[in-house]
């Protein structure tokens, strides 16, 4: 013991106290005296003894127990127990408790330094033995964390890497590191010939990994394929795994996918006679679930590559305009064909808002009207004078697609029908006139018989119907042309009234219900009061002639968001669905549309037209044998300002 040791002496005065002190000074130690438990403490705090020597009682307390709290602080600090008298069951009590010691008088100088020498000596025994297993667990701890290192690295490889080759290769590498093997291999199954191929490998000749083959049957990884079990093995004579080579030792993990084993992962040792543990095995196992991961995800990332380019393929070569959105309204993808009809050349969009990319307004509108009309198309007119009909359907999850076809072709026979048409009216209506003259003179010209009569009166009705039908196609024809410029202040609730008066015979006849609800201090509109009536009268007209006795009309005028609203509601006949987006067209009559309730067809195409020369929208909803409810938008603030 070196003559520095020092010896903490745990004891209230006495001359066992002073025997012990002189004894050690003479055997060359430094003895530091602690007479209470607070100095014990204290000299605990400020050195670190080489051994304490205790009494049985401190002051008032155990010397037992301060050994015992001393020992849970410092558990190789050697304690010798000093006790007055000797008791065995209190120097049982002590070696239990941990103690190395327990002395009692008398005292010899030698027995003192022998105890003292033998605790000292068991000390560092079990100093040395604690520094040994401390080395060991940490040396353990040490291979632990970098197992788990590179099974986290990997992992994080296998998912953010799409790269399978160097996923893969990571793989095998990671196998053969941690099972410290000669090398490694990740075979996988060729379905067409039944073989294993090596897909990626460490510590094998170039040439002999990329020519390799092993049949499933009879070999050792074809019954790893076929169990799905784990196979591992060490002899004393290297065993012939593969027809090329023999290995001492070898472990072979199956790749297990979601329809069954798709290959194998394996370590092994040719010149080396190692043994791998369990613990080996459950990281191969562990490694080949990573691996199995990456292929599978590497498949999806395939399948979903390959779908993308069909989906590019597909959009790219169509004639429509594509548009895709996202929820945000920004552009996810525009075909050539949609950045062609906007004259955007090639450049690509992508990532930016649409309405920073396109600024027509009508596409505003369209963005706009979306929000409570889903599915709506508009058409959209250049002015170059080409015309698109541009649909806008929301898609859940992603945003939106809007798709663009070009109808100027249609737009410019509709015209030609048109103008041929106008003409057509106009010609007609001259004659026409000549005749309602001459049968209003007929009966002027001589008696007529009852028969004659009826004759000339359904003549009458005939040339009215058509004069008619030729007055709607003349004022179609000129609303069209926009041949109405007015813009004048427009009172719609006094129109309305008007309207509604005008009405009034035909719903009472009808004994039909009609209630009118018209807003206060209707914003002003701008627009021809002429044609904004016609589109009332032929709104209203329509719910009388389709609702029948004693059915319900509503009307209402109200403001929104710098748009006036006008809704006509009834709970007549309705409109088969299938017929709801026809029914605008020029001499369409839905199917339910009762022989005898004449028409032409032309009025809800004359509401359209003044509708849309207004810059506004009119729409339909309808359930057939319900009602049908017409609402047309015409915005206020561009007018207002006019
Ligand atoms: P029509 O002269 O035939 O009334 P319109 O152009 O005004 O022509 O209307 C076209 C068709 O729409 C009508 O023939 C009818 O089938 C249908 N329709 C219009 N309004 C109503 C309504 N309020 N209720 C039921 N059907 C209607």
């Amino acid at each position: 013991m070196a003559k520095t040791d020092l010896i903490l002496l745990a004891m209230e005065p006495s001359s066992t106290l002073d025997l012990l002190e002189r004894a050690l000074h003479a055997g060359g130690y430094e003895v530091v005296i602690a007479k209470n438990p607070p100095s014990l403490d204290k000299a605990l705090q400020e050195t670190i003894p080489t051994l304490l020597v205790i009494a049985e009682k401190l002051v008032d307390k155990s010397g037992l127990d301060l050994a015992k709290a001393i020992l849970e602080r410092f558990p190789t600090l050697p304690i010798i127990l000093y006790a007055v008298s000797h008791d065995p069951q209190a120097a049982l009590q002590a070696i239990r408790a941990g103690l190395s010691d327990y002395i009692f008088p008398p005292l010899k100088i030698d027995d003192i330094v022998q105890a003292i020498q033998h605790s000292q000596k068991r000390a560092d025994q079990m100093g040395d033995w604690v520094r040994h297993e401390v080395r060991r667990s940490t040396a353990s701890l040490e291979e632990r964390v970098r197992e788990m290192d590179t099974l986290v690295k990997l992992s994080r490889s296998v998912t953010s890497s799409l790269d399978l080759d160097s996923v893969l290769t990571s793989v095998v590498t990671s196998a053969v590191e941690l099972t410290g093997a000669e090398e490694g291999h990740l075979l996988l199954l060729d379905e067409k010939t039944n073989e294993l191929y090596m897909r990626a490998d460490r510590n094998y000749d170039e040439n002999f990994a990329r020519t390799f083959r092993l049949p499933v049957k009879d070999t050792l990884a074809g019954q790893v394929m076929e169990t799905g079990q784990l196979i591992s093995f060490c002899q004393d004579t290297p065993n012939k795994i593969k027809t090329s080579y023999l290995v001492y030792s070898l472990i072979y993990v199956p790749l297990r996918a979601k329809d069954g084993v798709i290959g194998v992962l394996g370590v092994d040792n040719r010149i080396k006679k190692q043994r791998f543990s369990e613990h080996h095995e459950k990281l191969m196992m562990v490694l080949a679930d990573f691996a199995a991961i990456a292929i599978h995800n590497a498949q999806l990332y395939d399948e979903s590559q390959r779908e993308r380019v069909k989906f590019e393929t597909t959009i790219t070569g169509i004639e429509d305009g594509v548009i895709l959105l996202d929820k945000n309204k920004n552009i996810l993808l525009m075909n050539p064909s949609a950045q062609k009809a906007f004259g955007l050349g090639a450049t690509d969009f992508t990532g930016l808002p649409f309405s920073e990319v396109i600024s027509t307004s009508d596409f505003k509108d369209l963005l706009d009207s979306t929000i409570e009309d889903p599915l709506k198309s508009h058409e959209i007119a250049f002015d170059d004078g080409r015309v698109f009909s541009a649909q806008y359907t929301p898609i859940a999850e992603t945003g939106a697609v809007i798709t663009l076809d070009d109808i100027t072709h249609l737009k410019m026979l509709d015209r030609l029908k048109s103008d041929f048409m106008y003409t057509i009216s106009h010609d007609l209506r001259s004659p026409l006139t000549v005749i309602m003259g001459y049968v209003e003179l007929l009966e002027r010209a001589g008696p007529l018989n009852d028969r004659q009569r009826l004759f000339i009166k359904n003549i009458q009705t005939s040339s009215q119907s058509i004069t008619a039908l030729i007055n709607d196609l003349l004022d179609l024809g000129r609303i069209e042309a926009g041949f109405d410029t007015r813009k004048d202040r427009v009172p719609l609730e006094i129109i309305l009234r008007y309207t509604v008066d005008n009405l009034g015979r035909a719903i009472e006849y009808k004994h039909q219900d009609l209630e009118l609800t018209i807003a206060p201090e209707l914003p002003p509109l701008r627009g021809d009061p002429v044609r904004l009536r016609q589109m009332m009268d032929n709104l209203l007209l329509n719910a009388i002639k389709y609702t029948p006795v004693n059915g319900k009309i509503c009307v209402t005028l109200k403001a929104e968001a710098e748009k006036i609203i006008f809704e006509v509601s009834d709970n007549g006949i309705g409109i088969p669905k299938g017929d709801q987006k026809h029914i605008f067209e020029k001499f369409y009559r839905a199917m339910n549309a009762p022989k005898d309730i004449p028409g032409t067809g032309l009025g809800l195409a004359i509401v359209k037209s003044i509708v849309e020369n207004h810059q506004g929208r009119v729409s339909v909803e309808s359930e057939l044998g319900k009602g049908s409810k017409f609402v047309v938008q015409l915005p206020t603030q561009q007018h207002a300002n006019d």
